[in-house]
């Protein structure tokens, strides 16, 4: 029998298997060629192609731990995340409330900005408040003050009617927590923007190399212990172990373990933890999330382009909400102008759900057309092109999430929950629950040490196929 079985291979399986690496672990991913879920980069040369998670958690993470105790380097990203481009114009700099008085645009349409707009600022403060860390406090207690925040009605609800000018300013922004506005809750929509304007704790830092060194180097580290391809169909919990049921190669197989980790977006750990409590089990169906299509395309410019001093751009009337200048590390790190560059695009919520019938190929003509049409040359200098559709892109917090959170965080036995829909920071609470998830079956498996007398041997003893 396995120490611990953990089922999902992205960041929150992961960092799991990491702190339970001395153990004698088993990690299952559905996924046939690649383990990392939602963290998904190339390197390219200098450049680094990217499609998912891209901006880590700073300061006093979980995140930040993961990375020194597995050597892997980040660095602050350089250069503005407030860009937007809008009505023809690009800016970059100054407040991001000086915006609406830049971008051409009527009088009634500025004014028209305004009003919401202070009215955010406001709360916007008001959220950075309300959430700050308290001293003495845990970080569950932090994360349900999070979670209430202006959780009983959506952003739509909170904002009221915008004009037009004001839904091109506003709604890209709110869009990129992979909700549409009548979905979020407002706290949560607040929330964005105070995460995106990098105001109190934000997403602050790139992972040298890509996103993915990380998760390849954990994976690197535990290679004989990862099975891909191994979809897992059933988990039923018992007083002493669990049993995981999965198929591999069209073959239906069997592992036990003393303690499973399940680290797979809600909806499927809904479906195959099957002797959940029910409590537990309806809020896990009750999670939600919006899908995510992303576009990276790596660039061969010789000469400086406009966007080069920024990151984030918000992007108005686009088929993206957002252009990433995943460029801009090696920006920042050079002296004089190397050519070439990379370039990531995606689109949430109902934007996503739009592109999502719509094959690879003429997604990434449309982005480019798109791009082209806020920077223009663009079209010339794309060497290379990709698209990632992700149906469990981001969760978001919608009115009443506040209340699952107590339940889906108490401790029920041998099975312990990880993934970023247990918390409001994305890959910092994928890495923050898969480490809490890993030292609570740890204890679970010291505790049934000290009262075996037979320690784990470190041999699978635990597999039999089913066929
Ligand atoms: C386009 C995009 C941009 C993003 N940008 C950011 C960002 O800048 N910053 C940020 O913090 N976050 C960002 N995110 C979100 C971030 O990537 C995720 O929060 C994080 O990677 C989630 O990790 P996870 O381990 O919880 O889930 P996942 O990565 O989804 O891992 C779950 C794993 O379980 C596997 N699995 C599913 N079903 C089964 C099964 N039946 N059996 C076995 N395995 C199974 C999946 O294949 C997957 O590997 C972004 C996401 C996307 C898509």
């Amino acid at each position: 029998m396995k120490d611990a079985v953990i089922i999902g291979g992205g960041l929150a399986g992961l960092s799991a298997a990491w702190k339970l690496r001395q153990w004698d672990i088993e990690v299952l991913e559905s996924d046939p060629d690649r383990i990392g879920g939602r963290i998904m980069s190339e390197k390219r040369g200098p450049y680094v192609m990217n499609w998912g998670g891209h901006m880590f958690a700073g300061g006093n993470s979980s995140s930040m731990e993961l990375l020194a105790e597995t050597g892997i380097h980040s660095a602050r990203i350089p250069g503005s995340l407030q860009g937007m481009a809008m009505n023809g114009k690009f800016l970059t700099t100054g407040p991001v409330m000086t915006y609406p008085f830049r971008f051409p645009m009527s009088t009634a349409g500025r004014m028209s900005i305004m009003m919401p707009g202070s009215k955010l600022a406001l709360d916007v403060l008001r959220y950075t408040r309300a959430v700050a860390a308290r001293p003495g406090e845990t970080p569950e207690a932090r994360q349900q003050r999070i979670y209430e925040f202006e959780n009983d009605r959506t952003f739509a609800d909170y904002i009221g009617d915008l004009s037009e000018d004001a839904k091109k300013f506003f709604i890209p922004v709110v869009m990129r927590s992979a909700a549409d506005p009548h979905e979020i809750a407002a706290g949560a929509g607040i929330g964005y923007f105070s995460l995106i304007w990098n105001i109190g704790q934000g997403l602050g830092r790139s992972i040298v190399g890509g996103a993915a060194t990380l998760t390849e180097h954990i994976a690197q580290t535990i290679r004989d212990r990862i099975q891909l391809g191994a979809v897992v169909e059933e988990v039923i919990q018992h007083p002493d172990h669990v049993v995981v049921r999965y198929t591999r190669d069209g073959q239906t197989r069997e592992t036990k373990a003393r303690t499973a980790v399940m680290a797979t977006p809600a909806s499927i750990t809904h479906k195959v933890a099957v002797n959940l409590s029910s409590e537990l089990h309806e809020a896990l169906g009750k999670i939600k999330y919006g899908p995510h299509v992303a576009g990276a395309f790596l660039t061969n410019e010789t000469k400086p382009m406009p966007y080069d001093g920024t990151y984030g751009i918000a992007t108005a009337n686009k088929s993206f909400t957002v252009a990433l200048n995943q460029g801009n590390l090696t920006r920042g790190r050079e002296s004089t102008r190397q050519s070439g560059g990379s370039m990531m695009t995606f689109s949430p919520a109902s934007m996503g759900r739009k592109l999502w019938d719509v094959d690879k190929e003429t997604i990434a003509q449309t982005y480019i057309r798109d791009l082209n049409d806020i920077f223009p040359g663009f079209e010339d200098i794309v060497e290379d092109a990709r698209i990632e559709k992700f149906e469990f892109g981001s969760p978001y917090a919608f009115p009443g999430r506040a209340r699952l959170q107590p339940i889906l965080t108490r401790p029920e036995g041998r099975v312990f929950l990880a993934g970023d829909y247990l918390g409001t920071l994305y890959t910092e609470t994928a890495i923050s629950s898969g480490i809490t998830a890993a030292s609570e079956a740890a204890s679970v498996l010291a505790t049934d040490r000290q009262t075996s007398p037979a320690p784990s041997s470190g041999r699978d003893v635990g597999h039999s196929v089913l066929i």
